[in-house]
């Protein structure tokens, strides 16, 4: 099965991706595990940055020092100027295709406070901003007949000496193992924050599996150990309580009612201040009950719902218990300035790539403006290197997926445990000693690896096997994080050492 240009994940950054890449000609093809509109980046709520200065001055040249700072240095300048520099057109873009953004009483795209801005810059749908674009998005992507293709579990990346000539998936709901040959292949399979297991916000999806198979097929990683936590995660389930429940005034209370924090640093100073005071014994707490029923209902309606639901408080009349949780994998697959990798035709983008815009910590509302501004150019880039190529000829027996003999070791034990120790010792706060310890059960999990499988052998629609080539996947990315987490001695942004 043929296409120019190949996509693996729908979520916002492969379907800017094909939308772009579509425009330039040539066939595309998307492969998603799930199906599109259930991509993390439904989950999106805050807001997507540009300096439109609809709500109050702001400039371009404020936003790429906001980014700047809050990336302690580790971003690459020219790359943060071209993704603030390219915001307002983004957000345009993202208007003309229909994303219904929440509106000022003049008409202008409304825009509120998030973390580490100087103005209110993040233009927002209600908190539901993630989930409006995505499904404009696929709502588009079905207009221009781009064909997506469900439940596809990449594999590999096929090469051809150094050049990608396609991907190996497993077709989820047949059980067999499929090829995809293209011209030209882009990862936007999304970040690794489930490494964390259930200490994260984000969809049990994120596994990094883009990430540990581009490292299978050559591909340089950078950044990995640096991990976004989000202050306010809901205490008992870590769902997130967006950053724009602060933006809009609310507090972070202690045990004793006291504020301890300014709420609108950048994430990592406020979710190593929470960290502290529950360290010492303090619960924390979000309050946002002085906003208003009205407020509340109008600006951040899902957050009223997700705190009811899922921690039994209703946010217009009691606090909300919270904990900071892994949120934003800053790590990736490397890139140059085009989205390319070092493996010729093979390219990266959103959370899964590494474009250096956010160094060593996320500003937040950034990560939504790089779907947009780097999909488009991966997308153009993937398809000009299509037009230039010729097809290459893939010679490949494809096997069955290999179990190990006896199932000795449960996996679904082992990947929880993977949580806890990663949250204590490669968390928010960090050591030689406990980096060091969790290297050492990393490898000692690896060496036993050969015992660990899944025991389910139906074929169809086999969950624990997929389940199984994820942990596997994350297993390989945690390798990547503590190592680089050792390399790095000094305080830096997400990665805080406290020796
Ligand atoms: P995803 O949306 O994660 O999509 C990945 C795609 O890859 C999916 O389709 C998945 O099925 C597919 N995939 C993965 N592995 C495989 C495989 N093995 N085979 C085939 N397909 C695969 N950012 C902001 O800028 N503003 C915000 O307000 C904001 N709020 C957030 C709130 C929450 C709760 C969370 C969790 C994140 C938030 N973020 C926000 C971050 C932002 O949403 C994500 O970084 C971004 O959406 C990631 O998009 P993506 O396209 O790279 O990946």
């Amino acid at each position: 099965m043929y296409s120019d240009v190949l996509i693996i994940g729908a979520g916002g950054a492969g379907l800017t991706a094909a939308l772009h890449a579509r425009e330039e000609g040539v066939s595309v093809r998307v492969l998603t595990k799930e199906y599109p509109t259930r991509s993390q980046t439904c989950m999106a709520q805050g807001g997507i940055n540009a300096a439109l200065g609809n709500n109050g001055e702001d400039t371009t040249e404020s936003h790429i020092e906001n980014t700047l700072k809050s990336a302690h240095g580790m971003a690459n300048e020219d790359a943060v100027r071209h993704l603030c520099e390219s915001a307002p057109s983004a957000v345009r873009w993202l208007d003309s295709i229909g994303v219904c953004f929440s509106r000022t009483k003049d008409a202008k795209i409304a825009q509120r406070s998030l973390g580490g801005a100087s103005s209110p810059r993040a233009c927002y749908a209600q908190d539901y901003t993630g989930l409006k674009i995505l499904h404009t998005l696929y709502d588009q992507c079905l207009a221009k007949e781009i064909e997506i293709l469900n439940e596809k579990f990449l594999l590999e990346i096929l090469k051809n000496d150094d050049r990608v000539c396609g991907a190996s998936v497993l077709n989820i709901r047949t059980g067999e193992v499929e090829v995809y040959e293209a011209k030209s292949v882009i990862l936007a399979t999304g970040g690794y924050s489930r490494i964390y297991d259930k200490y994260s916000t984000n969809s049990t999806a994120s596994t990094g599996d883009g990430i540990a198979t581009a490292l299978r097929a050559g591909a340089k990683l950078k950044d990995m150990a640096f991990v976004q936590f989000h202050p306010t995660g809901l205490k008992k389930s870590s769902i997130l309580i967006s950053e724009s429940a602060r933006g809009a005034g609310g507090y972070l209370v202690n045990t004793k009612n006291e504020r301890f924090i300014d709420e609108l640093l950048p994430r990592d100073r406020v979710a190593r201040a929470i960290d502290e005071q529950i360290k010492n014994g303090q619960n924390v707490f979000l309050d946002i009950r002085h906003l208003g029923e009205e407020f509340i209902d109008e600006e951040l309606p899902q957050e009223r719902k997700l705190a009811k639901l899922y921690e039994n408080v209703d946010p217009v009349h009691d606090l909300i218990p919270i904990k900071p949780v892994a949120h934003y994998t800053m790590g990736g697959i490397e890139v140059d300035v085009k989205s390319s990798t070092c493996i010729d035709g093979l390219y990266a983008v959103g959370e899964c790539a590494n474009h250096q815009v956010h160094g060593a910590n996320r500003l937040g509302g950034n990560s939504l403006l790089e779907l947009i501004v780097f999909g488009k150019q991966a997308g153009m880039n993937a398809a000009e290197f299509a037009r230039e190529n010729d097809t290459l000829t893939l010679e490949l027996q494809v096997s069955e997926i290999q179990n190990t003999q006896e199932v000795e070791v449960d996996f679904y034990k082992i990947k929880e445990e993977i949580g806890e120790l990663f949250y204590k010792n490669v968390g928010i706060v960090r050591t030689e000693k406990e980096l060091a310890h969790a290297q050492v059960s990393i490898k000692d999990i690896q060496s036993k690896l050969y015992l660990m499988g899944w025991t389910d052998n139906e074929k169809v629609y086999n969950t624990n096997r997929i389940e199984f080539l994820e942990f596997k996947n994350m297993l390989d990315i945690c390798e990547q994080v503590v190592t680089q987490a050792l390399e790095i001695k000094q305080s830096c942004g997400a990665h805080y050492r406290i020796d």
